[in-house]
């Protein structure tokens, strides 16, 4: 490979999407500088902030939060706290918990871990058995719900003003493009990066920027240790053939995913007057988009009596 683009050392990855080549260090740089940017573009910080991270395990969570760990060192007066919830995923959420508490103990982060268990008394393998019959919906869409839910709670609990979430580029497009697909153009209103809701803690995605296989670059890099088994629930999701197609598309044409991204962030004002003036609401249980009062997910959730409002 070729040199590195900003020093002399040799590079050891190319970035086909910006036609850059990093050595090590100023590949490292590199993404800390994009969080960064993406922090400041947004506001997503004030420097007292009392941030907590949701870290799954995964490699896009331990990243993002070694990273805020570094930034935050020039914010003396801001604190950085970590939240895991196991979703009761058997086989499989055990190893990430564990990998989580270990990278905190690490950075000397605090560490909060809760259940589902223990806030709805039931695993999500308990949702997934008893949904089948009722709604047909993804164990991914009552994850999603049932987390974000969960994550709010613990942030609350904690005073936290701000919950960072990992959502990397891929998320993002993945999700835009999700929505085409099933017709709900509208909801794309509730993508912003900075998310802001009545009832919940302001949600920001530090890493929206970023793309995954960078992150897991970054990891890699850094010696971070990360769950590298995938959840058995996602192979059978929408969302994994949209993922497959969206990395087929970047290998033939790099810059793909950017290009998206950047194209919703142009129509994004006309598609929140869209959603606005159809009266997209936020579900009322757990802050989705929905047409009615209740969003699909919450409903069959609330039916099967496995949700409190
Ligand atoms: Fe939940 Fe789906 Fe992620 Fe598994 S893949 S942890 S079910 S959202
Ligand atoms: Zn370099
Ligand atoms: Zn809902």
């Amino acid at each position: 490979m070729a040199g590195c683009s900003t020093c002399d050392r040799e590079a050891v990855i190319l970035l086909k999407h910006s036609g850059q080549s990093f050595c090590k260090r100023c590949f490292a740089r590199s993404v800390e500088k994009r969080v960064q940017n993406t922090i400041s573009k947004y506001n997503m910080f004030t420097p007292t902030d009392r941030i907590a991270v949701a870290v799954s395990g995964g490699k896009d969570s331990v990243s993002l939060l070694h990273i805020l760990r570094k930034i935050e060192t020039s914010f003396p007066k801001s604190e950085l706290l970590a939240i895991t919830i196991d979703e009761g995923i058997a086989g499989y959420r055990d190893e990430a918990v564990q990998i989580a508490a270990e990278n905190c103990k690490k950075l000397g982060i605090e560490h909060i871990v809760h259940s589902f268990k223990e806030l709805y008394d039931y695993d999500l393998d308990d949702v997934v058995e008893a949904a089948e019959d009722k709604g047909g919906l993804s164990a991914c869409t009552y994850c999603g719900v049932l987390r974000r839910k969960a994550l709010n709670v613990a942030a609350k609990r904690v005073g936290a003003e701000k919950l960072a979430t990992a959502h990397t580029l891929d998320d993002e497009t993945q999700t835009i493009l999700l929505n085409l697909l099933q017709g709900n153009v509208a909801w794309l209103a509730h993508m912003e990066p900075v998310l802001e809701g009545e009832r919940f803690v302001r949600r920001v995605k530090p890493l929206c920027e970023v793309p995954e296989a960078e992150t897991a670059f970054y990891a890699f890099l850094k010696k971070v240790e990360f769950q590298s088994s995938t959840c058995p629930y996602m192979r059978s999701s929408t969302r994994n053939d949209v993922r497959a197609f969206l990395n087929g598309l970047e290998t033939k044409q790099p810059g793909t995913k950017f290009a998206i991204y950047r194209s919703f962030e142009r129509i994004h004002p006309s598609v929140r007057a869209l959603a606005d003036s159809i009266g997209l609401k936020e579900c009322n249980v757990c802050g989705e988009p929905t047409a009615g009062q209740t969003c699909r997910a919450c409903q069959v959730l609330l039916e099967l009596g496995m949700l409190n409002r």
